[in-house]
């Protein structure tokens, strides 16, 4: 296996240890709702994963996946304090990067990415919470190998519908 490829196993073995609590994620084939991943329902929306592929240098499907899945194991595993910046900050340096084989750099500017729409839900968890409709370009950089690369992520309701 790859570098990157051990990686995302180590993080499912990781997740899956019987020897420590349970991880429990809900997978949702395709939702309005969750973009990408939602912390604090324990959802990951396989449609927003997929979209990003494997084409692309810098960035992939398995990085975005294991970053939501080194996410819940911090939050389930740290007794849901809900810590949401630490614990998402954790997960792009033990989750993601290691299995894009890159280095996500800190948030840049995202001019056109705004709330189109929002409105209050009960969730399948039973928790109530309100849901907001983001579209627009949602702008990242990743760094490899002395390159700094600009993807872009075309978003149209929480769903990613191009990556540029
Ligand atoms: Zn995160």
């Amino acid at each position: 296996m790859s570098t990157e490829q051990d990686a995302f196993y180590n993080l499912l073995k990781e997740a899956t240890d019987v020897s420590k609590p349970q991880v429990s994620i809900t997978l949702l084939e395709d939702s309005e709702e969750v973009f990408v991943g939602s912390y604090f329902l324990q959802t990951i929306d396989m449609k927003d994963i997929s979209a990003v592929g494997t084409s692309r240098d810098f960035v992939s499907s398995s990085g975005l996946l294991a970053h939501e899945i080194k996410e819940q194991i911090l939050y389930q595993r740290g007794g849901f304090k809900g810590d949401f910046g630490k614990d998402h900050n954790n997960a792009i340096l033990t989750g993601e990067n290691l299995v894009n084989g890159s280095i996500r750099m800190p948030d840049i500017p995202s001019p056109s990415f705004r709330l189109v729409n929002s409105y209050d839900k009960t969730f399948s968890n039973g928790k109530v919470g309100k849901v907001e409709l983001y579209s627009g370009l949602l702008n990242f950089q990743y760094h490899y190998g002395g390159k700094i690369n600009t993807i872009s992520l075309l978003i149209e309701k929480n769903n990613i519908i191009g990556l540029y």
